[in-house]
């Protein structure tokens, strides 16, 4: 939807003076490629390239980009077109992760143009499982490799920066989203004998490498965790409690690879639905998905989201992202306020210091102008001209 003149003048100044007040910075800024957008299009033109942190500044504050995306990728020459001319490099491993391709709930009553904090919660959780759960212990790379941005608006970006993975092509990125996203782990190949209903069920043990040991540990832990951990695993009540009451015994044949003592019905399609739930799924657009083609741009670190007005910010570690609240941390224009009237029925919201509940179109506010400008770039509220 398009931002009325007025309100994307004011966005625009706002804008403006961020650029102007802030240092941008960002590794070998002469090695990667620039993509700019307006508040209608995240990335209008791409193949642009700048000689230092300073020219990029200065385009900024004159050009005033709604986004500005870079490259992970490093090139000889950033700027040449076509693709295969730039001198590839190398690049970062880039895992891209957004509420909207979770299908939660509450986007059912809010739609996906919406972000709740549901919605946040739930994307951060998939983020710290893709780390803890992926990236440190089944590929081996250290917290000190692996960099965290939130989106600056429903998701993060997670870098990884080493040596190991710089030269990597497209097709060894591809394998690795793939074993995160469980492609083609099944039911059957954790438990080749699962079809067999007389044989002893043989299975994974918590110190295997890679999904077997996954699944053996996952079980371990929510039978630990209790009955409610069962049941969103899938199991029945009586299943869940059964299992709990027995759980010594339980995790004593898990440990040596015996899981007969797991009864559950259906339990072919009960081990591929854990899976899935295990998995953690990307985004992917239409021409494949960040990590496994390295001609993606992605937001640019301490740059602002033309769709919000928070700011693509850096979260410095793992234990920090769990504390990290996208609309508290991510905020900037934290002076003054503005006008605005409502142009489309909004849900409640937490913003900075606000409370809001739902406003109904035609209601007119004056808000803090971070709550502002999120509502206006949202395309949920119009900026007025203060008269
Ligand atoms: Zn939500």
């Amino acid at each position: 939807m398009v931002l009325d003149s007025a309100s994307e003048k004011i966005a625009k100044n706002l804008f403006a003076s961020y650029y102007k007040r802030t240092d941008l910075g960002i590794s070998d800024v002469e090695k990667r490629e620039f993509g700019f957008g307006n508040f209608e299009k995240k990335i209008m033109f791409r193949h642009i390239a700048f000689k230092d942190l300073g020219a990029l500044k200065d385009y900024a504050v004159s050009s005033v980009p709604a986004f500005i995306s870079c490259s992970p990728s490093l090139y000889h020459f950033p700027a040449a077109r076509p693709m295969e001319k730039k001198g590839w490099i190398g690049s970062e491993l880039v895992f891209d992760l957004d509420s909207t391709d979770l299908e939660l709930p509450c986007q059912e009553k809010h739609g996906k143009s919406w972000v709740c904090s549901e919605c946040q919660d739930a994307v951060k959780g998939e983020c710290i499982r893709l780390i803890e759960d992926f990236l440190i212990p089944d590929f081996g790379f250290s917290k000190g490799d692996i960099r965290i941005n939130f989106s600056g608006n429903r998701g993060y970006h997670v870098h990884v920066n080493s040596e190991e993975v710089f030269g990597l092509g497209s097709d060894a990125r591809k394998e690795m989203t793939d074993y995160i996203a469980g492609n083609g782990i099944s039911a059957k190949s954790v438990f080749p004998l699962i079809s067999n209903k007389t044989a002893r069920l043989e299975g994974p043990k918590p110190s295997d490498y890679g999904w077997g040991g996954k699944i053996a540990r996952g079980m371990i832990s929510a039978l630990n965790t209790g009955e409610g951990a069962l049941v969103s695993l899938g199991m029945t009540k009586g299943e869940a409690r059964l299992m709990h009451e027995n759980r010594a015994n339980v995790i004593m044949g898990i440990t040596n690879g015996n899981w007969d003592k797991v009864r559950i019905s259906g339990r072919e399609r009960f081990w591929s639905r854990v899976i899935e739930k295990m998995a953690v799924k990307q985004s992917d657009s239409i021409d494949g998905n960040v990590t496994s083609s390295t001609y993606h741009l992605l937001r640019m670190p301490n740059t602002l989201h033309g769709d919000t007005g928070l700011l693509s910010i850096k979260i410095s570690s793992i234990e920090r992202l769990a504390e990290f609240d996208p609309m508290r941390h991510s905020i900037s224009f934290k002076k003054g306020e503005h006008r605005v009237e409502i142009t489309r029925d909004t849900q409640p919201i937490s913003i900075g210091e606000e409370e809001l509940g739902k406003m109904d179109v035609g209601a007119t506010l004056e808000l803090p102008t971070y709550a502002a400008l999120y509502l206006v770039l949202k395309r949920y509220a119009r900026f007025l001209l203060e008269s």
